[in-house]
């Protein structure tokens, strides 16, 4: 089932507001399983808005239409709507007692004459009740097509989408959308896109979508099917194949699992305590791992050791290491994540030190080079990155690496 958005309002193609209640509304519909090939935005104009429903109307089986039921004079929403769909306007006497109740309840007793405009539907809608503001939903359905008119304000719009445009939706819709997400680092997009090239290509149910985030890949696979299970079962050939292909640089098939907590989860399951000793990313490794909720549970202590003196003084790096292999080297990695390990007492020590730039790189050294090491109770794993982008970028894709080198 097809589905498209408009969203009304000058304010929203002034670039006034952000326009949340789109992002909100696509979301649900996709997760509904409804396919979303179009949004629009169109100002608080008669002849505009009808252009644009018209043109919905004609490629979409539903519209989903926010903004413009209010009181006022620029709210046309339902009066246009109304035309399109060829509904002649009447007013709804539970509506406008809805209304009066409203207004008794916010004890307003001095309800302008306009409010009344909002209990005047178009003949045969499905009124949807409004608990926090006075503009109801509307439901205009004709020949097998539907506009669903809901009120601008956020407020307002999410509680009346879920408690009634859902469940409306729902029984009209039998396939359901299922998805699971294949979360991978340490692979650049274009590779992890290369390596599972044949398994994108033609794929229908279930589909397969990459996404880049700073230092990952994730692979939604989206099944679309009457149950979970069913959906599962059509899925499981698709993600046995990644697994097999990227094998450990899987980090999670859970969509809602971040790899800072499957970090978190490794160590509690180890009962391994960690100390971070960090230089270019300035403490963001540690203040991750702090995000997620139970930390305490593993991170002993992070240092941030930016300067040479730092790094002698509080992780005991040698100064000849320093002088002779310089601050940015796999030696003063190693010596840090060990000596931050010692100092703080814990089982795994994760070091990080690089050139974050703009400035300070040089050819042998060059901007967004980095190293790490991460000593396991004195076994050192360690790793060189050559990292693209701006500092910003740098120092967050050090943080997902050096997540990544602990969790390996
Ligand atoms: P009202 O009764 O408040 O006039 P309405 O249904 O007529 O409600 P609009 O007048 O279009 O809705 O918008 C009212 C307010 O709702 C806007 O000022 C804005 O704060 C918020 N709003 C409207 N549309 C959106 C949107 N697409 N995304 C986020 N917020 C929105
Ligand atoms: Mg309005």
């Amino acid at each position: 089932m097809t589905v498209e958005l408009i969203s009304v309002g000058t304010e929203i193609l002034m670039g006034n507001i952000v326009n949340t209640n789109a992002a909100f509304l696509s979301a649900q519909c996709v997760a509904l399983g409804l396919s979303c090939y179009h949004q629009s935005v169109v100002g608080d104009n008669e002849g505009r808005m009808e252009e644009a429903m018209q043109t919905a109307l004609s490629r979409s089986e539903l519209v989903l239409i926010s903004g413009g039921l209010g009181p006022t004079r620029d709210d046309l929403t339902k009066e246009v709507a109304a035309k399109v769909m060829e509904k002649k306007l009447v007013m709804d006497m539970r509506t406008r007692d809805r209304i009066q109740a409203y207004f008794d309840r916010i004890k307003r007793p001095d309800i302008t004459e306009n409010n009344w405009k909002q209990a005047v539907v178009p003949e045969g809608a499905i009124v949807l009740d409004n608990d926090n503001g006075t503009a109801p939903g509307l439901i205009l359905e004709k020949e097998g097509k539907a506009m669903i008119l809901l009120p601008g304000p956020p407020g307002e719009l999410l509680p009346l989408f879920q408690k009634k445009v859902r469940p409306y939706l729902e029984q009209l819709q039998e396939e359901k959308m299922y998805s699971c997400m294949v979360k991978i680092c340490s692979v650049g997009e274009s590779r992890a896109e290369t390596m599972v090239a044949d398994l994108l290509e033609g794929q229908t149910n279930p589909t397969i979508a990459p996404y880049a985030k700073t230092g990952e890949v994730h692979f939604r696979i989206t099944a679309r099917e009457k149950t979970q299970e069913a959906a599962e079962l059509l899925m499981e050939p698709v993600l046995k194949e990644m697994k097999r292909r990227f094998g450990s640089r899987i980090y999670t098939v859970r969509e809602e699992e971040t790899l800072e907590e499957v970090v978190v989860r490794l160590l509690e399951q180890g009962r391994l305590t960690i100390t971070t000793v960090e230089s270019c990313t300035g403490g963001l490794l540690s203040g991750q791992l702090v995000n997620v909720p139970g930390a305490s549970k593993v991170l002993e202590r992070g240092f941030v050791t930016y300067s040479n003196e730092a790094k002698i003084q509080m992780v005991g790096v040698s100064p000849v290491t320093l002088e002779e292999m310089g601050a940015v080297s796999q030696e003063t990695a190693e010596e840090m994540a060990e000596g931050g390990r010692k100092a703080a007492g814990a089982d795994v020590g994760i070091s990080i030190t690089g050139v974050a730039g703009p400035g300070g790189g040089t050819e042998e050294k060059p901007v967004g080079m980095v190293c790490m090491a991460c000593s396991i109770r004195g076994e050192i794993r360690r790793e060189t990155f050559y990292f693209s982008g701006d500092r910003e970028k740098i120092r967050k894709s050090s943080v997902v690496q050096g997540l990544n080198l602990i969790r390996e």
